[in-house]
């Protein structure tokens, strides 16, 4: 089946509201551009190289959204353009988006990782470290970065009960933090949860925005 036809599938299953992040990590122009043709506006990817090149490449109207790991030193080649970083969990990155967002004089939307899965995993944090994080005095300072809310991976498993119970607790941690922090802040929205495996559980647990790769594109190969 063709991408256009995937994409199709896939927002007939997304209730309304629910953003589409197609992601395209290692596939080719191409078939980001057929994407494009068939509507979709919001792209993820997870390596800055790729991402900056590919935002040269292709159209201006694109969202890119950046979805991986992202290194303190690589942050300035995304600063100018990229529409939403999903993965942040440290301050000391936070202060260096700042930094980039000032140099470029555009407040830079972020979403704090949360760790949800039973793999060990050094990526994300927990509730306590991101209650830490929001409560310091060097946060509040930060100008240039505004959160948006929160961002999850699940555990790679087709256990359904124990795909709930993590995007459950995703959830939980944004309310939680929605009630302390951001109360007054409208724009603190979005549970970055589901990927092409598990999208459906996390939309019926309150996903605000899907991160669907594999079954719009296709697999992926590594090389
Ligand atoms: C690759 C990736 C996805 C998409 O994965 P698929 O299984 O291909 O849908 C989603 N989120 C993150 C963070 C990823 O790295």
């Amino acid at each position: 089946m063709g991408i256009a036809e995937n994409i199709k599938q896939v927002k007939e299953t997304l209730n309304e509201g629910v953003c589409l992040v197609a992601v395209s990590k290692t596939k080719p122009n191409e078939a980001i551009l057929e994407a494009y043709q068939a509507g979709q506006r919001v792209f993820g990817e997870n390596k800055v190289q790729e991402l900056v090149k590919k935002q040269e490449e292709l159209p201006k109207d694109i969202e890119w959204h950046f979805i991986g790991h992202l290194q303190t030193n690589k942050v300035k080649y995304i600063a100018p353009f990229v529409s939403l970083i999903h993965g942040v969990d440290s301050l000391k990155l936070l202060k260096t988006v700042n930094k980039e967002g000032r140099k470029n004089k555009r407040v830079i939307p972020c979403l704090l990782q949360f760790h949800i899965a039973e793999e060990e995993s050094k990526f994300g944090l927990d509730l306590e470290e991101a209650k830490a994080l929001l409560s310091s005095p060097d946060f509040a300072g930060l100008e240039f970065v505004e959160i948006r809310g929160v961002m999850g991976m699940a555990t790679y498993t087709d256990d359904s009960e124990q795909l709930q119970k993590e995007f459950r607790s995703l959830k939980g941690y944004f309310h939680h933090l929605k009630k302390l922090y951001f109360q007054n802040q409208a724009s603190f929205a979005e549970i970055s949860m589901g990927m092409s495996g598990d999208y459906q559980f996390a939309v019926e647990e309150g996903s605000t925005m899907v991160r669907v790769g594999s079954k719009i594109f296709g697999e992926r190969e590594y090389h």
